[in-house]
């Protein structure tokens, strides 16, 4: 397998050629510190740590896992896990976009994207370990009290301490109103926690001297189901008000799981057995806080989904350029070896430009949901914020669900370029494909992030970020009247614009009639969604790549990759209307016992 190389020059194009995010950093509130010469600079040290440190890793990482001691409840994490944790707070990498107050850079959201890329793509399992710390982070700005901030907010950003989130129970996943953890009140303003969570990433680990878990549980008064929910902080050491850490918390890990894969990444079963915590926000409202994390954190696994797709691109195409097998059927290309590489072969350049136009496209999609994040937290202008909250609510389930379900595609065509070899441990290529699998799963399934978009960001708000996101895509169009260079990708844009407004129509006219519509329509629906935002970030590509000072070869191999997007991954869209046109009963005809 190759070695992993940051695509810079790419995600630079992202940035400020497509995205113009200096022009956005310009007029943010914590963007002036973030000038073209301090974000190359950060964007080149983020990939040497990530190819010099954290890739070196991966593979021994998925070899070794994380082993729970049950004597003592501790887990060691692998081999250089600890270290690679210490220079990465070292260089200050975790308080990058956190505020300034709690020891944080105050940078702009969206240059935590192309960090968490780079980490993702070179170490996914070591990647999860900080991951969380962000979502906490945010929740605790946001909902905490202001010594609940001083407390625990400082040590957090400064990777002292990571953070977690405990939502789910052996019998409650994708539905939270089924909860059962409880607090009690201790009588003083703090509770005593008690119930069991499963599957809890990084709930205990070797890195830091202590762990905020973010919890989820019920008060003894609380209504059922998902109104009855509050948000509580529960440290592994506990902690007092003016932040002082103490003894032990009756919070510990039980077993950990043995996982298809990212291994690396300890999953945990957390026993609280009256542990002491704090609440956060008001009782029974802790969805809400609780969802301000599940933003950050959906998507923050849309970029693993994207880590992924870039670094399995990148090894199976060095292997596609090396190995030689067959000739291509027009003749030999390369006559002078006995066989032409497998990059001549159409069937290996499918599979290549799936994976690059997935790749680079998806890209921009997560970018431009991190830079849309900029603007809710940071703009000046209200009705500014409120635009791109509109926005975000409504591409963050597409950035999640596509970016990862993009992920398993890609990493199985990686596989397959490599043959038996992809197969086989060694190639490193199957660690990428299992890897991949959760990114599918957690924070979220595809099929709740489906439900979201169609129930929730759709329906109950009369569609309002679709209505935001069809006016950029019509802006667009209209800014490329006479220009030559993006033509062909302007009609077929504003047709399935069109399309997509008129679908959504008619399911929701459906959906009037019969409340299962939603569910029958919502993942086919996503996808179909998710194909033409793709779509009109490749016809931005080119026409932005066309105005940029790139060279001529990168131009071309835009406008090259964006035709095969709309000529061979667009045509997909068809096959979801045309499930999109079909009526529930297609899918509820049978009855349980009939299957
Ligand atoms: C490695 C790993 C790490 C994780 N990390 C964390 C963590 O840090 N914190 C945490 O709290 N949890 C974590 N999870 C849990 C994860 O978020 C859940 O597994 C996920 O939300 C799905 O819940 P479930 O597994 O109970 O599946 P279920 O909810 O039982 O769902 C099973 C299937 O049914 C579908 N489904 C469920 N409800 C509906 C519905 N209403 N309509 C249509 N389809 C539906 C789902 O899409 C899915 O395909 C982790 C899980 C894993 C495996």
């Amino acid at each position: 397998m190759t070695a992993y190389k940051a695509p810079l020059a790419d995600m630079r194009f992202v940035m400020f050629d497509l995205l113009k995010l200096d022009q956005q950093y310009a007029r943010i509130e914590g963007g002036a510190n973030a000038t073209r010469d301090v974000v190359d600079a950060i964007l080149d040290e983020a990939a040497r740590f990530s190819e010099n440190v954290l890739a070196p890793l991966n593979a021994s990482g998925d070899e070794q896992g994380c082993v729970l001691d049950k004597a003592t409840a501790t887990v060691t994490t692998p081999k250089g896990f600890k270290e690679a944790y210490a220079k990465y707070v070292e260089g200050g990498w975790n308080g990058l976009t956190a505020p300034e107050i709690y020891g944080g850079q105050h940078l702009p959201d969206s240059i935590g994207a192309p960090l968490k890329e780079m980490l993702d793509s070179a170490n996914l399992s070591w990647g999860n370990f900080p991951l969380l710390s962000h979502g906490a982070t945010e929740a605790l700005r946001l909902h905490g009290e202001e010594w609940q901030r001083e407390a625990f907010l400082k040590p957090i950003v400064e990777g002292r301490w990571t953070g977690t989130m405990c939502l789910t129970e052996p019998h409650c996943g994708s539905d939270l109103g089924l909860l059962r953890t409880r607090a009690e009140p201790n009588g003083d303003g703090t509770f005593k926690l008690s119930g069991t969570k499963i599957f809890i990433t990084a709930g205990e680990h070797d890195l830091t001297e202590n762990i905020v878990h973010l919890v989820l549980a019920r008060l003894p008064d609380a209504p059922a189901g998902v109104k009855g929910i509050s948000l509580f902080i529960v440290p592994k050491f506990k902690v007092d008000k003016s932040g002082q850490m103490g003894a032990r918390n009756g919070v510990t890990c039980g077993a950990i799981e043995h996982k298809m894969g990212i291994k690396a990444s300890v999953t945990c079963v957390m026993n609280f057995d009256a542990a002491d915590g704090y609440l956060i926000g008001a009782p029974n409202k802790g969805l809400n806080a609780m969802f301000t994390m599940m933003n950050t954190a959906r998507l923050a696994v849309g970029i693993q989904g994207l880590g992924l797709t870039e670094r399995a691109y990148q090894s199976s195409l060095a292997y596609a350029r090396d190995r030689l097998q067959g000739r291509a059927l027009s003749g030999a290309k390369f006559p002078d070896k006995p066989a032409d590489p497998l990059i001549v072969h159409p069937d290996i350049r499918r599979m290549l430009l799936t994976q690059k136009a997935f790749a680079e496209g998806g890209r921009a999609l997560g970018y431009y949901a991190a830079s849309l994040v900029d603007l809710v937290e940071r703009a000046a202008d209200a009705d500014e914020r409120k635009r791109a909250e509109e926005l975000l609510s409504f591409i963050i389930p597409i950035t999640k669900a596509l970016l990862t379900e993009t992920a398993n595609e890609c990493t199985y065509h990686a596989v397959q370029i490599l043959g038996g070899h992809g197969y086989i441990h060694e190639s490193g290529l199957e660690q990428f494909a299992r890897d991949a699998r959760i990114t599918t799963i957690y924070e979220g399934t595809t099929g709740i992030q489906a439900l979201d978009l169609l129930g929730r960001k759709i329906m109950q708000t009369q569609g309002v970020g679709l209505k935001h996101f069809l006016e950029e895509i019509g802006a667009f169009c209209q800014a490329s009247v006479g220009n030559a260079a993006v033509q062909e990708f302007v009609v077929p844009l504003i047709t399935a614009a069109k399309q997509w407004a008129d679908i959504t129509q008619e399911i929701a006219k459906r959906a009037a009639v019969n409340a299962e519509e939603i569910g029958v329509a919502a993942v086919d629906y996503l996808f179909y969604s998710g194909y033409i935002a793709l779509a009109y970030f490749w016809a931005r590509s080119v026409a932005a790549a066309q105005a940029s000072a790139q060279s001529a070869e990168f131009k071309q191999a835009k406008l090259a990759t964006a035709q095969f997007y709309y000529a061979r991954i667009l045509p997909r869209t068809l096959a979801h209307a045309a499930n999109l046109h079909a009526k529930a009963d297609t899918l509820m005809a049978l009855s349980a016992e009939q299957f």
